[in-house]
């Protein structure tokens, strides 16, 4: 069996602790860095590591053993020149994976320019979610796959519930593909024509957000 992968988080503001924590829970290790002391003692009894350094001291990145880490996490958020010095210096290091939280549209750019292989914008994503589930309370996840598609949970409607997949004709009629009914934790990834949509079920639905939303309109 492959070794567990390793991660170090660099920041433990709100999402970088989010993603220590996280990890952590999952039984995975986790190095937490992070240039204010208090901020490492507040994490140090969640995570395997916690260390006070700053990401922007290539010494002291190297010195920590940085470079073996499966994945390095940059979750330096306001200060955009730290976050992208830090990328750098993690690049230049050789570390494997490199995952970077942007803070807006052009900082993501930088971040993929330098080398960033996954850059992630927490707060835009989140927004966007809530944004669909305010204007649709039936919309419980939205995650966009490119600026075209995307993937939705629909909570099913009075207008959905006792009839089949055949009947409701979600592909002929608005060009979007349910990939999955999901219901009290368990999940049907291989749903069949005459499967009958049942109260509390979840539609994990894929399409172009246009057909998507013509969709939602629709059954709502
Ligand atoms: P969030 O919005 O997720 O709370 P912040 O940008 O506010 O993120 O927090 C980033 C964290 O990164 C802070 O705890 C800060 O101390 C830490 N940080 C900022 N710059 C550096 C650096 N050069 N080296 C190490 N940690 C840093």
């Amino acid at each position: 069996m492959a070794a567990k992968k390793q991660f170090a988080i660099i920041g433990m503001g709100r999402f970088g602790t989010s993603v220590a924590k996280s990890l952590s829970k999952m039984g995975f290790e986790v190095l937490a860095i992070d240039s204010s002391e208090q901020k490492i003692q507040d994490v140090a009894n969640m995570v395997t590591h916690a260390v006070s350094a700053e990401s922007t001291d290539e010494d002291a990145l190297k010195a920590l053993g940085v470079r073996n880490f499966d994945v390095v996490v940059v979750a330096i958020g306001q200060d955009i020149q730290a976050s992208i010095l830090t990328t750098l210096i993690l690049k230049d290091l050789g570390v494997p994976t490199i995952v970077a939280k942007a803070q807006n549209e052009l900082h993501g750019k930088v971040l993929s320019k330098i080398g960033a292989d996954k850059v992630v914008f927490p707060e835009r994503d989140m927004g966007m979610r809530v944004a669909h589930n305010l204007i649709s309370p039936n919309i419980l996840d939205y995650i966009e796959l490119s600026d075209d598609h995307s993937i939705v949970e629909i909570r099913a409607t009075p207008l959905m519930i006792g009839k089949n997949l055949k009947e409701l004709d979600i592909r002929a009629k608005y060009g979007c593909n349910v990939m999955a009914i999901k219901n009290n934790g368990k999940t049907n990834i291989s749903p069949y024509a005459e499967d009958r949509i049942k109260e509390g079920d979840v539609l994990v639905i894929i399409g172009q957000n246009d057909h998507l939303n013509t969709m939602e309109l629709a059954f709502s």
